[in-house]
């Protein structure tokens, strides 16, 4: 039996950060490790310029670095196929065709949507490419016939038009050639929206508060150190809040049973480390040094492989075209089925043929 495929992609406006890999690339890997999938990872370059168009250069500095981190974390091409999204031509001519399937105000209910157009700025002058992407993402998820999504919770609203436009596409054309995709959320509740380092309720490369995967030592120390806590946790005596708290969040979303056994004995797990909190008597410092041994000891084989990969960025870009190259014919075999579904296909079509070809 074919092996059921899983889709995603990263825009390439930035090196990837602690948000990306809680809410994605852990499952990810996880994934691509069982043997049981056909992984497609995709950089999603023609989504970045719907909001950098007048910033190509941001785009094609950051292709790379987006290629470093997926290796970095895991990810690895015998396992997985890497592409980039603009070379794909079916990934231009799938939204024309669902274009014609989605209304003005749907898109205009996105909530993702909504909301990136405060965060950017947006709301007198939106692009049009901006306003059609979910659009242009039911194409990417459609195109390899992706059934798992694997992705943070901002990107639900995403899955949902995709499997409207799968709906509509086979009901509309009498086919059932394009498959119903679902989201795989993280299975941690806090890695669904992994906030920021300053509080904020997403860790965004937007919205510059973000703990990179890349960071060295130094700066991953400092980051720590200066992160949003407990505004109400003055004294070490008063008692803290850690819902909320980013640094329990983190520490919720990366810590084991090992690390306080290793780090901080006098806890046996996180759970007593927060009722400590909770009741009064444990410092912000303290909790922000343990957060920093956890998250040092899990950055450190990332940050190694990372610059291993670096030393031959060539090799990087031949991953890249061979990845796209396996994608194109994947995805030409849909677009070429969508083709015949709406009857389209003239000059291949021979009940069409027949018509007038004595
Ligand atoms: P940008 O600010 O350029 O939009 P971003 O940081 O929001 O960047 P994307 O490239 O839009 O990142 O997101 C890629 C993937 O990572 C998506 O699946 C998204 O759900 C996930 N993701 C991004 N940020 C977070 C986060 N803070 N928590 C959980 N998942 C996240
Ligand atoms: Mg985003």
């Amino acid at each position: 039996m074919a092996k059921e495929i899983i889709l995603t992609g990263d825009r390439p406006t930035g090196a990837l950060h602690l948000g990306h890999y809680v809410g994605s690339l852990r499952k990810r890997v996880a994934m691509q490790d069982t043997g049981k999938y056909d992984t497609f990872v995709m950089i999603a370059d023609l989504q970045a310029l719907t909001d950098n168009a007048d910033n190509p250069e941001k785009i094609r500095q950051n292709i790379l670095e987006v290629m470093l981190d997926y290796l970095a974390v895991g990810l690895t091409p015998d396992k997985t196929t890497f592409l980039v999204q603009s070379h794909i031509p079916a990934l231009y001519e799938l939204p024309m065709y669902y274009s014609n399937l989605v209304t003005m105000s749907r898109l205009e209910r996105n909530p993702t949507i909504k909301n990136e157009i405060k965060m950017r700025d947006f709301e007198r002058s939106i692009p049009v490419g901006f306003m059609t992407y979910p659009i242009s993402q039911a194409a990417d998820i459609t195109a390899f016939k992706a059934k798992y999504v694997p992705v943070g919770e901002d990107q639900l609203p995403m899955l949902e038009q995709a499997r409207e436009i799968v709906n509509s596409f086979n009901r509309i054309y009498k086919c059932d050639i394009l498959v119903e995709p679902e989201a795989v959320l993280p299975d941690n509740a806090s890695c669904n929206r992994l906030v920021g380092i300053d509080g904020n309720t997403k860790m965004s490369k937007s919205l510059g508060n973000c703990i990179y995967l890349k960071d060295d030592e130094k700066t991953l120390k400092q980051k720590i150190m200066s992160m949003f806590t407990d505004p109400t946790h003055i004294n070490v005596s008063d008692p803290g809040h850690t819902e909320g708290n980013p640094v329990f969040i983190y520490l919720e979303a990366f810590s084991t049973d090992e690390d306080f056994a290793n780090f901080m004995p006098e806890y046996k797990n996180l759970a007593e480390m927060k009722e400590h909190y909770e009741r009064g008597g444990l410092g912000d410092m303290k909790c922000k040094k343990l957060l920093n041994n956890v998250m040092q000891q899990f950055l450190a084989p990332i940050r190694a492989r990372r610059e291993e990969y670096e030393k031959d960025k060539g090799e990087l870009l031949n991953i890249l075209r061979k990845g796209t190259e396996r994608a194109i014919e994947v995805s030409n075999q849909t677009v070429s089925e969508v083709r015949n579904a709406i009857g389209i296909n003239y000059f291949n079509d021979k009940s069409f043929l027949e018509r007038f070809v004595k």
